[in-house]
C-alpha cells in the first residue's frame, strides 16, 4: 500500500472525452480534482470510428442542447478530413445518400488535447492507474505498476466506459451487462481508392442488428467496421469473420478499393440501448458511455460524452459550492439530450424486426425513402409520424425490453 490517503474533492475515473470535460470544469472552479486513466498514455489505443458531424448538424440532431456551440467546436490541428454525405446502403446495393457535414478527426490527438486542457485548468492526472473498487463510501482503491493506494472524494465520477466499474461498485446506479451492448470490430485501412466526401453505412446481414462502416480519414485511409447484436448474428461466428467477408465483398468486390494494408485493428463495445435509468447518486454520477449516452440508431458517443462531461462539471461544482442536490445532473442531460436518446432506442427497437432479414431490410429501407432514413439516424421519429413520438418512445420501451 502507497503513503497516506489523499483526499479530493472529486475522482473522475476515465479519461476520455467524458471524463476529461468533467474535470476541467471543476478543476478551473479551484477544486481538488483527480482524473484516473488505466491506459499509460491517454487515447492510445484508440477505440472508435472518428467521426463527429460539424456544430451545425449537431445544433440540428440536438436541438435542446445550448452547450453546443462552446463545447462541440473542435480545434482545425485535430481534424483529418471533411465529408458532405452519409450514404446508407441497403442488402443488395441501394444507395440513399443523406446530406451531413462532418469531420474525421484523430481520436488519439483529440483524446490528449482535452486531458492537456483539464490539466491546465488544474486536475491532477494519473495513468497507468485502475480502479480496483470502493472501500467505504467516500473511498476507492486504485492500482498502478507501483502498487495499491487509496483516496477519499466528496464525489466520485464514473467515465470509465460502458463496462464502468464505478458502476459496478456504487449501490444505485445503473449497471449495464455486456448482452445489452452492440459489440464492434475496426480496422483502420491504408489502400488506393477512398472517397473522402462520403461516410457509407450499409445495413443487412453483413453486421446483423446493426451496420457496417467506412469513414474515410482522407483518400488513402479510413476506418473499417461494423457493430452487431450478438443476439443476432449466427452463433459461433466470429466478429472477424464478418469483418473480412465486409472487407471482401463490399471494399474489395463492390467498391474496388485496392492495394489494402491493415494498419490498426480494434474491437470493443457501443452501448445502444438508450440512456441507463439512473447516472446520479448523493455523491456519485455516470457520463458518457458509462451512462450509455451514445446515440442508438448511428453509433455516436463524443458530443454526448462532451456535453454531458460539461453537464457533470456544472452540477459538481453547485453541489460542492451551494450544497445543491447533485441529482440536477439527471434532470439536466434528460432536458439536454434526453428525448433523443431515448427516441434513438425506440426506433433502433422498431428497427430491430426488419432487420431480422436481408429482405424485410430491403423492403423497410425502399419504403422509408431517403427523408426518412434521414430522420432515424438522427435519431428523431420520421416526417409525418412526429406526433407518435410519445407513444413510439412507451411502446417500444415494452418492445425493447421483449426483444433484449
Ligand atoms: C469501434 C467503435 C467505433 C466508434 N465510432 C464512433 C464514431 O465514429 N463517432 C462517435 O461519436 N462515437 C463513436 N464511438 C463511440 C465513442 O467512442 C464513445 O461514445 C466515446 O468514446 C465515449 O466517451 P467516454 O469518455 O464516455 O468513454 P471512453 O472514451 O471509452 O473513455 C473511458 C476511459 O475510461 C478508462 N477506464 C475504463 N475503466 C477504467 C478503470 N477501472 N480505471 C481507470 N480507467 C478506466 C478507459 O481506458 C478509457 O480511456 C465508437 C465506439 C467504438 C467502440
Amino acid at each position: 500500500m502507497l503513503g497516506d490517503i489523499q483526499r479530493y474533492d472529486v475522482i473522475i475515473i476515465g479519461a476520455g472525452p467524458a471524463g476529461s470535460s468533467t474535470a476541467r470544469v471543476i478543476a478551473r472552479r479551484g477544486y481538488r480534482t483527480l482524473l484516473v486513466e488505466r491506459k499509460s498514455r491517454v487515447g492510445i489505443p484508440v477505440l472508435c470510428g472518428e467521426f463527429l458531424p460539424t456544430v451545425e448538424e449537431l445544433r440540428d440532431i440536438l436541438p435542446h442542447s445550448s452547450r453546443i456551440d462552446r463545447i462541440c467546436n473542435i480545434s482545425n490541428s485535430v481534424v483529418l478530413n471533411r465529408c458532405n454525405h452519409i450514404v446508407l446502403v441497403s442488402p443488395s446495393g441501394d444507395e440513399f445518400d443523406i446530406p451531413m457535414r462532418a469531420i474525421v478527426i484523430d481520436r488519439a490527438a483529440f483524446d490528449q488535447h482535452l486531458a492537456e486542457q483539464a490539466l491546465k485548468a488544474g486536475a491532477i492526472l494519473l495513468t497507468g492507474t485502475k480502479l480496483k473498487d470502493r472501500v467505504s463510501k467516500n473511498q476507492v482503491r486504485l492500482i498502478s505498476g507501483s502498487g495499491t493506494r487509496i483516496v477519499e472524494c466528496a464525489v466520485l465520477v464514473g467515465a470509465d466506459g460502458p463496462l464502468s466499474t464505478v458502476a459496478r461498485c456504487v449501490p444505485g446506479l445503473s449497471q449495464q451487462e455486456t448482452n445489452d451492448l452492440s459489440i464492434s470490430i475496426q480496422y483502420t485501412i491504408e489502400a488506393t481508392g477512398f472517397d473522402s466526401d462520403r461516410v457509407f453505412m450499409f445495413f443487412g446481414n453483413i453486421a446483423p442488428g446493426g451496420y457496417a462502416w467506412i469513414i474515410p480519414r482522407g483518400h488513402t485511409e479510413a476506418n473499417v467496421g461494423l457493430g452487431l447484436r450478438p443476439s443476432y448474428a449466427t452463433p459461433r461466428r466470429s466478429l472477424r469473420n464478418y469483418l473480412h467477408s465486409f472487407i471482401h465483398h463490399y471494399l474489395i468486390e463492390k467498391l474496388g478499393i485496392r492495394n489494402i494494408r491493415i494498419k490498426r485493428r480494434i474491437s470493443g463495445f457501443i452501448p445502444v440501448n438508450g440512456p441507463v435509468q439512473s447516472t446520479v447518486t448523493a455523491t456519485a454520477l455516470l457520463v458518457g458511455d458509462a451512462a450509455s449516452h451514445v446515440m442508438p440508431t448511428n453509433g455516436g458517443g463524443i458530443p454526448t460524452a462532451l456535453i454531458g462531461g460539461n453537464i457533470a462539471g456544472k452540477a459538481i461544482v453547485d453541489y460542492l459550492k451551494s450544497g445543491s442536490k447533485l441529482s440536477n445532473y439527471e434532470e439536466m442531460w434528460r432536458r439536454e439530450f434526453g428525448n433523443e436518446l431515448i427516441t434513438g432506442a425506440s426506433l433502433l427497437s422498431v428497427a430491430s424486426i426488419p432487420m431480422l432479414s436481408d429482405a424485410v431490410t430491403e423492403w423497410a429501407m425502399r419504403c422509408f425513402g431517403r427523408r426518412m432514413l434521414n430522420d432515424v439516424i438522427r435519431c428523431r421519429v420520421p416526417y409525418p409520424f412526429q406526433e407518435l413520438s410519445t407513444p413510439l418512445n412507451l411502446m417500444t420501451g415494452q418492445l425493447h425490453r421483449f426483444l433484449r
